[in-house]
């Protein structure tokens, strides 16, 4: 699977300057968390995303002074803006005015066909496209008692495949009152905050239509519990050709959404990376060095470096070599030293507490180089295994 063989069963809709669907690569967003009539902070923010890798950025809009901040935050932004619109049709035709570059309706709150309608009227006016998503959180009736017992009375007998049933059902729904006004500009979005519903939804969506999807599992929590949640689904998703732009929802600094969209779509191979790329051995009882502390401190600085160069760091004989050989630039440690390697040669020998900064001096280097086209990234795939080395006390690979 590569950036280019991803996405061939959806159609393309046009958000700005950035595709969706189609072939397209599949595009990162996040969600900005300032109120939007700030439009100092909002402004910020949304800079802040876009430089972290954001594509496009989606803001709340739940009031009017909300969307008559926008003219001002869509001229500063570097990146095509989102409005997210809940409960008054109002805000969305206020947005489609303002100019924004996508609107994203809920159906489970704004649901009036009329008003529907003059939503979608004001969208293809302008070609802006529209995300309908459904949430598990909104998918039961609310205001039809009799229509809202039936549909906790099916979902009490098979939770599960009934609400992606339903999901899909009340979906599909307001997709036909869409394509009934002519409309397909259309991306498409099932989110739940539990892996396996969320991998469910989107497979039946893909099977039944072919409009782009926005993955994402919705309220995943903080990083550091939302992160296996998340990448667990969207990275079944994706790895299965399913989804044209992801968004990670964290109680956090967006941010860090950004960060781990971008580092998942890169393992995935759905992205070329931009930015160095850490390899490091989980450590082992063979360690002689701090090298937990070693990566941190690596990464921390490899963090100013724009070259996607490999950086391995190793922490003994058995297998550092091998992904030295195989990286750009890596440190294998030995007791109190470590042996710096460029491009599989090894460079010189720096003792333990030189290790941090000679790797970085030679990724600097090598980050000059390759700019002024005095070398080229390797982009030899890495070799695990220990070759012949004369410090190897044994033949184990436990890395
Ligand atoms: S054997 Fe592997 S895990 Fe253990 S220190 Fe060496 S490289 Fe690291």
């Amino acid at each position: 699977m590569s950036e280019q063989d991803h996405h061939h069963r959806t159609r393309r809709v046009q958000v700005g300057s950035v595709p969706l669907g189609g072939g397209a690569p599949v595009a990162i967003q996040s969600m900005t968390n300032t109120h939007t009539h700030d439009v100092e902070a909002t402004a910020a923010q949304i800079d802040r995303l876009a430089r972290a890798g954001a594509d496009l950025v989606r803001v709340a809009v739940p009031g009017p002074k909300d969307t008559a901040a926008l003219p001002e935050i869509l001229q500063a932004s570097p990146v095509p803006v989102i409005a997210d619109v809940h409960f008054h049709h109002q805000r969305a035709l206020e947005a489609v005015a303002a100019g924004v570059h996508k609107i994203r309706l809920n159906p489970g709150n704004i649901s009036d066909r009329p008003q529907v309608e003059r939503v979608i009227a004001a969208c293809r006016e302008r070609s802006i496209p529209i995300r309908v998503g459904v949430n598990e959180g909104g998918i039961v009736e609310r205001r039809d008692q009799t229509k809202r017992a039936a549909e906790k009375s099916r979902l009490a007998e098979t939770y599960h495949s009934g609400l992606i049933e339903l999901m899909v059902e009340k979906l599909t729904r307001t997709i036909r009152v869409f394509e009934e006004n002519d409309f397909t500009d259309l991306v498409l979005s099932a989110k739940s905050a539990d892996a396996r519903i969320v991998i469910e939804a989107y497979r039946a969506l893909a099977r039944r239509f072919d409009y782009p999807l926005h993955l994402g599992v919705t309220h995943a929590g903080p990083p550091e519990t939302g992160r296996i949640r998340s990448i667990a689904a969207l990275g079944t998703l994706l790895a299965e050709g399913i989804g044209d732009t992801v968004r990670i929802s964290y109680a956090a600094d967006p941010v860090v959404e950004v960060e781990d969209a971008k580092e998942l779509l890169n393992s995935l191979k759905l992205r070329a990376r931009t930015e160095p790329e850490l390899i490091a051995c989980p450590t082992c009882g063979r360690i002689e060095v701090d090298l937990i502390k070693l990566v941190q401190d690596v990464r921390r600085k490899l963090a100013t470096i724009k070259t996607p160069m490999k950086v391995a760091v190793m922490g003994c004989v058995v297998n550092g070599p091998g992904e030295a050989e195989g990286a750009d630039v890596a440190v294998f440690a030995g007791k109190g030293k470590g042996i710096i390697c460029v491009q599989g040669r090894q460079i010189r020998t720096v003792s333990e507490d030189r290790m941090l900064d000679a790797l970085y001096d030679e990724c600097l280097k090598l980050a000059e180089q390759v700019a002024s086209g005095q070398a080229q990234l390797s982009d030899a795939p890495l070799r695990v295994g220990p070759p012949a080395h004369p410090l190897a006390d044994d033949g184990a690979t436990p890395a």
